[in-house]
């Protein structure tokens, strides 16, 4: 029986202890328990370069994991290197931030080399492979080369860029080529799904077949938009319950003259963490009478520590914020009150609910996850408020949201003096639509509707005579030969 395979950069294995309300991990779980299969990725650790990389399974309520840990040059140079100093700044728009080492990218195709192999061991000729995100977009022309046939699907959870930028990655039109070995391709929004269709046609000159069909090399690759979803019905759940055993990161104080606004960002340069931080600081300027009745709570999670422009921009949100509590503290109110620490997903649903704004002021996002629990967490008779940035994934669907541009200050404190004053009955209005929107296209209407068009692949695809006879892994020549 045909089998789902996932591979992604990271897999964590499931942890029963944990409360959880959805999300990636969670959908593509149930997808790998309803159909059976296997998740494989790397596994966090590092080895010594001497050493070999191994591959170990473990088996999970039926589910097969399988990990590797990475030595530390692959580390190096795909990972922190071509994955994430070249094509995670290009695709956020960064062409200031794009660094580009010929052997990272060696390392990076070297890696997706490694991933495909290892996918070539495990997969019967009927088993769809969903591979996820940037850091694999060469692994279905290793798959290819390896005689796989399979349907295998590519989903970028970040945004893809304009020609305009891949133009500046000296190695662009092999990746570009590499993408097209997939049979579907998925990104977040109708946007990013236009920015791949030129793409591919402005590197390949592949021919397009209809608004997300290109012909190229004898394959036919369906390029379409999947803007992923959370569980909202979970979520509203979870943000009702009352959490036993976990410790309060921030202190809530139900006066009603007391406000606050709730940030949940990774400390990355594409969150937008600094505009909003010079915003809110202008707000304090233009509106003293909220001195002490509004606390932005940010929760901003270290990564890429490894990598220079995080540690640099760590250091900057410290000093930052350390500044406007100096100068704007008043007996015991402080305005930002910032956390390093990673909240447990369900305590941070239960945080979102009782916050009164939600501010994501990404400068480029592929969907923005956070606004959509915020959303979901709200009491339905007292919700909230989202101010959302125009240039993330989920502003087009989220209408009825503050939306801002997060890069004009003027434009980000009207929004926020707007959501403080904001009616009960227009809150309860805007947050219907946003809801219903929500549980229009959930996390497993996503995933069900990329598998959907990945299963349903032309047989035009899978069955080219040329592949046929270089054909021979042992699995498959059970089939074919
Ligand atoms: N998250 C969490 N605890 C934290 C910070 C974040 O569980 O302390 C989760 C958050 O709920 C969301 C995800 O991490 O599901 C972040 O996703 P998003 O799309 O907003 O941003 P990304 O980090 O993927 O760019």
């Amino acid at each position: 029986m045909s089998k789902l395979i996932v591979l992604s950069n990271r897999v964590s294995l499931p942890n029963p202890d944990k409360t959880t309300a959805g999300g990636l991990a969670v959908a593509l779980q149930d997808a790998l328990n309803d159909i059976g299969g296997i998740w494989l990725g790397w596994n966090g650790e590092k080895i010594k370069n001497h050493q070999e990389p191994y591959f170990s399974s473990t088996e999970y309520k039926g589910v097969e994991y399988i990990t590797t840990p990475l030595t530390e040059e692959q580390y190096s140079g795909y990972y922190c290197g071509f994955a994430n100093r070249t094509l995670w700044p290009a695709m956020h728009d960064r062409a200031d931030l794009i660094e580009y080492q010929p052997e990272e990218f060696k390392t990076y195709q070297d890696v997706n080399r490694l991933f495909a192999q290892q996918l070539s061991e495990v997969a019967h000729p009927d088993d769809i492979i969903w591979v996820h995100d940037y850091h694999f977009f060469s692994v279905a022309r290793y798959c290819r080369e390896l005689g796989m046939q399979n349907r295998i699907g590519f989903f970028l959870h970040i945004p893809f860029a304009g020609s305009n930028i891949w133009n500046l990655i000296p190695t662009a039109q092999t990746i570009i080529q590499d993408l097209c070995h997939y049979d579907v391709v998925g990104l977040q929004t109708e946007y990013d799904q236009k920015q791949c269709m030129d793409v591919c046609h402005h590197f390949l000159a592949s021919q397009v077949i209809d608004s997300n069909v290109l012909s190229y090399n004898l394959r036919q690759i369906t390029i379409q938009c999947y803007p992923i979803g959370i569980n909202p019905e979970l979520i509203q759940k979870v943000a009702q319950q009352k959490l036993e055993n976990s410790h309060p990161v921030f202190e809530f104080d139900d006066l009603a003259d007391q406000k606050t606004i709730i940030s949940v960002d990774r400390i990355d340069y594409s969150k937008g963490l600094i505009e909003r931080f010079n915003a809110f600081e202008e707000f304090l300027k233009e509106y003293p009478e909220y001195h002490k009745h509004v606390t932005d709570l940010q929760i901003a999670c270290p990564c890429r520590m490894d990598i220079p422009a995080y540690k640099n921009l760590y250091d900057l949100i410290d000093s930052k914020v350390e500044l406007i509590n100096q100068e704007f503290s008043q007996d015991n109110w402080q305005p930002i009150n910032c956390t390093n620490e990673t909240v447990e997903h369900g305590a941070l649903m239960k945080i979102y609910r009782q916050s009164d704004i939600c501010w994501v002021n990404s400068l480029r996002d592929g969907m923005n996850l956070v606004a959509k629990e915020f959303i979901a967490a709200q009491n339905p008779n007292n919700p909230g408020v989202l101010i959302l940035s125009k240039y993330t994934g989920a502003a087009e669907q989220m209408s009825e949201a503050i939306i801002v541009d997060p890069e004009n200050c003027g434009d980000m404190v009207k929004g926020l003096k707007k959501a403080l004053t904001m009616s009960r009955s227009e809150r309860i209005e805007r947050y219907k639509h946003l809801m219903q929107g929500l549980k229009r296209f959930d996390i497993n209407d996503w995933r069900n509707a990329f598998l959907k068009d990945l299963r349903r692949v032309e047989l035009f695809n899978i069955f080219k005579p040329s592949m046929r006879k270089t054909y021979n892994h042992r699995a498959h020549q059970q089939i074919y030969t």
